[in-house]
């Protein structure tokens, strides 16, 4: 099972010529569509406004447009009237109580989150740091110096994340200034980036980054990467191939989703999106119920319909296809299993990192 191959065969063409451009992945972000008049221009229709910004590749969004206004790609990515309601967080997973110097987030003993920009290839309209990211503070603006000097003083930590934002829209340059940097620090042993970039920009997977890749796989026990994806139909031939150049440098691959209504809150959704995750090379790593984020509680789904979609789940695949349920603990408590095998019936109960069980509130 394939996701819908959205580009007829001259842009295939085009599409793996750009590929094969080093840096043209640069000026895609530089034209980038980022303006309400220009987005309506391309998709032929008018826009509910919202407060919250447009950015969106050109390329993306004819994949956008040929998908159709019904579709996963359009929903994920296109302004919705429902971003204006009030209901929701600002700070969903509670990012301020963990900061700490270097602009980073400490929340588990043995790993932190290190934010080396606060850009994005595209603004993912259910995004849980929306509110954040829309007005960026110098949360989101590493500061490498601090950073290290944190890690140094902190042995006991031993993986960093290089979250945002989104690492991967970071020159080759600076990429490589932070994998040496960090590959310098004795105890850090794994490095591991979050990125949505090679499914939303695959022309950022030059040959060039695999080759820094490969020269970095080697410095730590593990180099990472988890993608962000939720859909098949994100995964086209453009998409599939950034990602096998990625598994061919022989890191780790990981995959990241998050459960969305509308989007992938169905049994086929899901199945095929970690079965065509799997035969990519790619380890199903984390379903992430959605966080309860302001200007994206239409995307929300309660516990109760994401554990029976679980459960039903563990029925079609094997165990290693399926990724960890898990839920973030409002107010930064941190991730916990959102799985409850013995009950689908409550919004209740979810034991946080200490082992204390927590309540959050059920869905209104
Ligand atoms: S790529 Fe990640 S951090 Fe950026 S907007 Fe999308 S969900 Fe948010």
């Amino acid at each position: 099972m394939f996701g819908l191959n959205l580009l007829d065969e001259q842009e295939k063409k085009v599409a793996l010529q750009r590929n094969n451009a080093q840096d043209s992945w640069k000026l895609e972000l530089k034209e980038a569509i980022k303006t309400y008049s220009d987005l309506e221009k391309v998709l032929g229709q008018k826009l509910p406004k919202t407060t919250y910004p447009i950015f969106i590749p050109k390329n993306f969004a004819k994949k956008i447009l040929r998908a159709g206004d019904k579709s996963p790609l359009w929903k994920q990515f296109v302004p919705h009237s429902e971003e204006n309601k009030k209901a929701g967080m600002k700070d969903p997973i509670g990012d301020k109580n963990h900061s700490k110097p270097g602009k980073i987030i400490h929340r588990y003993k043995n790993r932190l989150l290190f934010f080396p920009t606060p850009v994005c290839p595209i603004t993912c309209r259910y995004c849980f740091r929306k509110n954040e990211l829309a007005n960026p503070s110098e949360l989101f603006d590493g500061q490498l110096k601090e950073a290290i000097n944190y890690l140094n003083n902190h042995p006991e930590v031993n993986e960093v994340i290089l979250s945002g934002g989104d690492p991967l829209i970071l020159s080759d340059e600076k990429l490589e200034l932070l994998f040496k940097e960090f590959s310098k620090i004795p105890s850090i042993k794994y490095l591991r980036i979050h990125t949505r970039t090679p499914i939303i920009l695959p022309s950022r997977v030059t040959k060039e980054l695999c080759e820094l890749l490969t020269k970095y796989k080697k410095k730590f026990f593990s180099l990472i990467i988890a993608v962000h994806a939720n859909h098949t139909d994100e995964l086209d031939d453009e998409v599939r191939a950034s990602l096998i150049k990625i598994k061919q440098t022989g890191i780790k691959l990981l995959s990241q989703s998050v459960l969305l209504k509308d989007i992938n809150d169905d049994l086929t959704s899901l199945k095929n999106l970690f079965t065509n995750l799997s035969d990519l090379g790619i380890t199903p790593y984390y379903l992430h119920h959605p966080d309860r984020v302001k200007g994206g509680m239409h995307f929300y789904l309660s516990l109760t319909e994401g554990r029976y979609l679980y459960h039903l789940l563990r029925n079609e695949l094997p165990g290693w296809m399926i990724p960890k349920y898990v839920i973030d603990i409002p107010g930064g408590e941190g991730k916990t299993s959102a799985f409850n095998p013995e009950s689908f019936d409550f919004d209740g109960s979810l034991i946080n990192k200490d082992g204390q069980s927590i309540s959050i509130d059920p869905l209104q």
